[in-house]
């Protein structure tokens, strides 16, 4: 898109949670009415598509890293986490599909920090957890990063303790980290903007310029069912009203301006476009370029 180029690495695409499961509430009739989102579930069991993935964002001579997926070997023997618990994935493999090498990664940018954004962060070394991109500059939100360290997400989702300790740590300790807060740039025209909601401090990335605006929305959104239903929580989503709010200015934003959302859980074709319709909205799959 214009001088910038993004590329989706692969950790895994799969049938994720059963619908309803993932979305509280929600009435599946609405999979019916709207035949674009036929393509998002597996109709045999009613599990939702669920990648994840890493966008990587090539701009400004810059190889900037968007989350990192859940990494290999690490121990998530909880209920919840089992698709998590010690995996054996060729995220590394895929990157190198790219051209890139681990070396080759200037930023690494997670927009929160939960299990499936952080988790290549690091690699085990040893009996050790070590920088995976050791050039690398990481990028934090600085109230994310305290809302894990000192504030209420330990007690919220106890279970993402362990990910902070041995995926976001260990790259502190190393002092390749970088806080950032709404507003600022991670590099020359990306901008990072408060998205609260999923977590009360996640950020998203946006790229305003005309012609090849975008927007990676971290978790605002989690499947496209959410542009029919904005008011649709996950439920991982940890301040419910405020992710409906954020979820309903990221829609407007990419209906306004054409900006393509590039979500980090998308099925096959990943990303798309947003339109607006009597009602609400609507989703055009793929990443064809704007009108
Ligand atoms: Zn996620």
């Amino acid at each position: 898109m214009g001088d910038v180029t993004i590329t989706r690495v692969e950790e895994v695409l799969e049938k994720g949670f059963r619908r309803e499961m993932l979305f509280p509430g929600i009435d599946l009739a609405i999979y019916d009415e709207h035949p674009v989102l036929r393509d998002f579930y597996d109709a045999e069991s009613g599990q939702v598509w669920s990648s994840i993935h890493s966008w990587l964002v090539q701009a400004n001579g810059l190889n900037i890293l968007v989350d990192t997926c859940s990494g290999n070997g690490k121990a998530r023997a909880l209920p919840r986490f089992q698709r998590f618990h010690m995996l054996n994935l060729p995220f590394m493999e895929n990157l190198g599909r790219t051209g890139l090498k681990a070396e080759d990664i200037d930023i690494v940018f997670c927009t929160h920090l939960h299990i499936d954004h952080v988790g290549w962060n690091t690699r085990r070394e040893g009996d050790r957890w070590v920088p995976a991109f050791p050039n690398a500059r990481y990028v934090f939100g600085r109230r994310e990063f305290a809302h894990w360290t000192e504030g209420e997400g330990p007690r919220i989702f106890p279970e993402n303790v362990a990910v902070i300790e041995d995926s976001v740590l260990p790259v502190v300790e190393a002092g390749l980290v970088d806080f950032v807060d709404d507003g600022d740039e991670i590099a020359p025209g990306l901008r990072v903007e408060a998205a609260p909601g999923h977590t009360p401090t996640q950020l998203i990335l946006k790229h305003d310029r005309p012609g090849s605006a975008f927007v990676i929305s971290a978790d605002c959104i989690h499947q496209p069912v959410q542009v029919y239903a904005p008011h649709l929580n996950s439920c991982f989503c940890e301040d419910q009203e405020s992710a409906r709010t954020t979820r309903r200015a990221l829609l407007d934003h990419c209906a306004d301006t054409g900006a393509l959302l590039l979500p980090m859980h998308f099925g096959p074709p990943h990303a798309g476009r947003v339109k607006r319709t009597g009602s609400g909205f609507a989703f055009e799959s793929g990443a064809a370029a704007p009108a």
